[in-house]
């Protein structure tokens, strides 16, 4: 029953990854290539579709994030920067794997940062991964009825 009722949502959902497109559709803002029922880097071919922003485009032009992880505590003041390539070197390795799979944008807010993404799996494994590496607190969070996936992780510098 959940189930049926998640496939419908998604059926109406313009950022779902299922839809199908053509055969070489591409996106024109990102370059990524409808290929084979998914959306993947081009490997040296020639496009040759229609121009379609893939989801991951569509979601950054609209700032309609997938997931979004906010990060706090004192604990982030000393490592900043060691937090940040974390962060970064596992969205690096998940966008050379598939184009939807992006972070839209890490900004400050309040004494701490936002980072929202394109894709809620990624979002998960970048707290989980955080979670792992620096311990602290992580909280997630799926917006009843949507893959919307908020995460929080704080950790506090006794
Ligand atoms: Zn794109």
């Amino acid at each position: 029953m959940r189930k049926d009722r998640f496939i419908k949502e998604w059926g109406h959902d313009p950022y779902y990854e299922g839809r199908k497109y053509p055969e070489g559709t591409f996106c024109p803002d990102c370059g990524a290539i409808h290929r084979q029922g998914r959306w993947t880097w081009p490997e040296g071919e020639s496009p040759g579709g229609e121009p379609h922003l893939c989801p991951a485009c569509r979601r950054i032009k609209e700032d309609y994030p997938a997931g979004e992880l906010y990060i706090t505590g004192s604990y982030l003041d000393e490592h900043r920067q060691e937090i940040l390539n974390l962060v970064q070197n596992i969205a690096e390795e998940e966008k050379r794997r598939s184009p939807l799979k992006r972070i839209m944008a890490i900004e400050e807010e309040g004494d701490g940062l936002r980072i929202t993404f394109t894709d809620d799996h990624l979002a998960r494994r970048v707290g989980e991964a955080l979670y792992r590496a620096h311990r602290g607190e992580l909280e997630m969070k799926y917006s009843e009825g949507s893959r919307f996936l908020r995460l929080s992780w704080r950790r506090e510098v006794p």
